[in-house]
């Protein structure tokens, strides 16, 4: 092993002479812009006037496109793709495995005995079977149809990649069960479309006939070189080091964030945005991120289900492009212990299709209504539904990140800055039932229509905030950099939906029972909606003791851990929303909540017994070998010194004799308790309790291991230690 982490050092000095490494953008990156994509432009040019009609409409209003449009359009698709160099087709599609899915098969058909062509036809656009049995289905698969389909989702736009088109599709069973995230957003995204238009159409602007979901996500990623990453099996095997002393220099000086970007990392960046833009990923910043070799990327936002995808696609591209460069990339959310880890930021808003942003206020009263309506009702939204948030966002990786004084605690609350909360609390004291001539005057202009001025200087900004308005959209920080953003994205348009039904028919009831005008009866239930989501409304520092306190006594959940935020998970009223708004029925919700329990149980049981091998074959040997070179040492000595001489001479080396023995017992006990621990909990069946086994029991046997072999490396000759270290994978470049 240390050979292999010699090996690897040994390539470092090179990596930046290699000539593959420079990247020249061929053309201006506008032009490169959806180049290969089956993109609107696109379709205007290869489509007949009917099939792009129906297509857009399938697109805009969800209509089904008739069997005789999807030939035509798949035989247009298909001569693009044949144009672009392209040989075979896929349904692309993002299983619960959290990775995306393809299933190649070629346009090339055979016929008679010695001719062939490229085929492909509606019924190939629009569906394929890849088997289902080996994706994670949560049981499903034991009760239903084992096999499942794949179905053509005609609102995320077809891609190339290298010789194959990929065509965005959703995954579900046989028996009508979804099989992966983009179903379930897709429905979420309808619910909270035909939720707000109704909001907006009764209050606001009857010209409102769809309302789309914005997501800009922000994605933070470490690179390090492939040879090193190859020389720690605990990266190969579990995305993260399981071991690993802190390096002398941290990132104690922040002299990494916002700083010059390493040549050999801008070709990087500079290959990817051109990928990026070739695919139609709108990607428009990047730049250092807090720890040393972190980075992060953004695009520009856009309609939700497209983004997801882009988001899917771009880990996918990024992966790639770093081979290329002999980088490895690493989404894990926290690949170095003390060292920042990695989260993926999802700003979040609704827009109207008249043009309008529903979190941004406007320029007249109503316009400012509007804004406070669907700011409230989101906020309401979190506070009902704040665990069930949680528990979107809850895997093995994102705990360590969560709460650990770089990224949001598990506990969710929501920031809107000082001035916002002020406006707010002036609505409190809206009165009860019909408002004064004076008062409805009073509101619009000193206290809701203060807010555009508020919002130009919003300059307010928490990063230690979950869920934190930043002037004209919400951002979701808790989210883990290797998750996909689907599932939150799920969760988070699910519940405003949810609210936004039933703020409707509490102002149609008081505008029918009690006679209110329109703004009476909103102020009426906003007023009540601020009262009863204050308790999640917090300005402090979100990483402080003193939140942990106060939001306890506020009755907020702290849920800390993967186990116990999908534990809240199955609370029979998340079940009711997801039946109410036809997202997914119990048996789905169930399966998806069991999926993730085992997904967290087998993480914890690959790391337990990556742990085991490499403190056992590596740590344990490497320690030995230098203590045999110590008693070497101390014998010499002793042969040539006299007994008063000896004894201070050899002093310091039988202390560390005597120190790496107690480290190696250690580690021997430790790995030996783990591993009973860990094949206990392998025993159970899946489910809960198991995951909470591996969590209580399993995990904290993991740090005792650590902290030995971490004492070892400070202890051990350095050239004997096998272990590429962390000043090695940190900063080099
Ligand atoms: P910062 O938060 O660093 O100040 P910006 O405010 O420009 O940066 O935006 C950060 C992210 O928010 C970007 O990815 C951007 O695309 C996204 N974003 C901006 N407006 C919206 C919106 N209306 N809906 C969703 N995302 C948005
Ligand atoms: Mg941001």
């Amino acid at each position: 092993m240390s050979t292999l982490r010699f090996k690897a050092l040994a390539e470092l000095p090179f990596r930046n002479y290699r000539k593959d490494n420079a990247v020249d953008v061929p053309k201006k990156l506008s032009e490169l812009f959806c180049e290969n994509v089956f993109s609107e432009e696109t379709m205007r040019n290869y489509l007949t006037k009917e099939a792009f009609t129906s297509i857009q409409d399938a697109i805009k209003r969800g209509t089904k496109t008739p069997r005789n449009i999807a030939d035509q359009i798949a035989v247009s698709m298909k001569d693009w793709a044949l144009s672009k160099g392209a040989t075979h087709y896929t349904h692309w599609f993002q299983p619960l495995t959290g990775t995306t899915a393809e299933k190649h098969d070629s346009f090339f058909t055979p016929f008679e005995s010695d001719r062939a062509i490229e085929r492909f036809n509606g019924s190939m656009l629009i569906q394929q079977e890849p088997d289902a049995s080996s994706f994670p289905n949560g049981g499903i698969r034991n009760t239903f149809e084992a096999r499942g389909y794949t179905a053509w989702d005609p609102t995320s736009p077809a891609f190339i990649i290298g010789t194959t088109l990929c065509i965005p599709s959703i995954f579900i069973s046989y028996t009508g069960e979804t099989l992966d995230y983009k179903t379930p957003l897709l429905r979420a995204l309808q619910a909270v479309d035909v939720a707000a238009t109704e909001v907006c159409k009764a209050y606001f602007d009857k010209n409102v006939t769809k309302v789309t979901a914005t997501l800009g996500w922000e994605q933070e990623y470490f690179l390090i070189d492939t040879a090193l990453y190859q020389s720690r099996p605990d990266l190969v095997f579990t995305g993260r080091t399981l071991l690993g002393h802190a390096p002398a220099k941290g990132q104690q000086l922040d002299d990494h964030y916002f700083g010059s970007i390493p040549t050999r990392v801008m070709n990087f960046m500079k290959e990817l945005e051109i990928e990026c833009m070739k695919l139609g990923i709108p990607v428009t910043t990047r730049h250092n991120e807090v720890a040393p070799n972190q980075f992060e990327l953004a695009p520009m936002f856009e309609e939700t289900n497209v983004a997801v995808d882009h988001n899917s696609l771009l880990m996918d591209i990024m992966a790639r492009v770093a081979h290329k460069h002999h980088f490895h990339i690493l989404f894990h959310e926290k690949p170095f212990k003390g060292v920042n880890g990695s989260g993926k930021h999802n700003n979040w808003s609704l827009a109207t299709d008249t043009g309008e942003n529903l979190l941004s206020p406007g320029k007249n009263p109503k316009k400012n209504l509007q804004f406070l309506t669907f700011f409230v009702n989101s906020l309401k939204a979190v506070s009902e539904y704040s665990d069930l948030l949680r528990a979107s966002i809850a895997s093995a990786n994102n705990d360590h990140r969560l709460g650990a004084n770089e990224a949001p605690p598990a506990i969710i609350s929501a920031f809107i800055g000082s001035q916002l909360y002020g406006v707010l609390e002036e609505l409190e004291k809206v009165t009860d039932g019909k408002l004064s001539p004076e008062e409805k005057t009073e509101l619009k202009l000193n206290v809701v229509g203060k807010i555009p001025e508020i919002l130009l200087d919003n300059t307010d900004r928490n990063r230690t905030s979950p869920f934190a308005f930043t002037g004209n959209k919400f951002e979701f920080r808790a989210v883990g950099s290797s998750a996909n953003c689907a599932e939150p994205m799920t969760v988070l348009n699910a519940i405003v939906a949810k609210q936004l039904k039933t703020f409707k028919s509490e102002v149609d009831q008081l505008i029918d029972n009690k006679n209110l005008k329109k703004d009476e009866a909103i102020f009426n239930i906003l007023r009540e909606y601020i009262k009863e989501c204050k308790h999640i409304m917090f300005e402090g520092d979100g990483y402080s003791e003193d939140w942990a306190i106060e939001a306890k006594k506020r009755g907020l959940n702290n849920l800390r851990t993967t186990p116990e935020a999908l534990k809240q998970e199955l609370d029979p009223r998340f079940i009711a929303l997801y039946e109410e708004l036809g997202i997914y029925n119990h048996r789905e919700f169930e399966a998806r909540n069991e999926i993730k329990l085992e997904k967290y149980a087998t993480v914890i049981d690959i790391e337990a017994k990556v742990l085991s091998d490499i403190a056992r074959n590596h740590i344990i040997p490497a320690a030995l070998n230098y203590q045999n070179r110590l008693i070497d040492n101390v014998k010499g000595l002793k042969e040539i010194f006299k007994d008063e001489e000896f004894q201070v001479l050899a002093n310091e080396q039988m202390e560390l004799i005597r120190e790496i023995s107690k480290n190696v017992s250690q580690i021997k006990t430790g790995v030996d308790e783990l591993l009973e621990a860990k094949e206990r909990a392998r025993s159970m069946n899946a489910g809960q309790q198991q995951a909470e086994i591996y969590c209580n029991e399993v995990k904290p046997k993991f740090d005792r291991i650590r902290e030995a072999s971490d004492a070892l490396e400070m202890m051990v000759d350095d050239e004997l230690w096998p272990m590429t270290k962390y000043r090695e994978l940190l900063f080099t470049r």
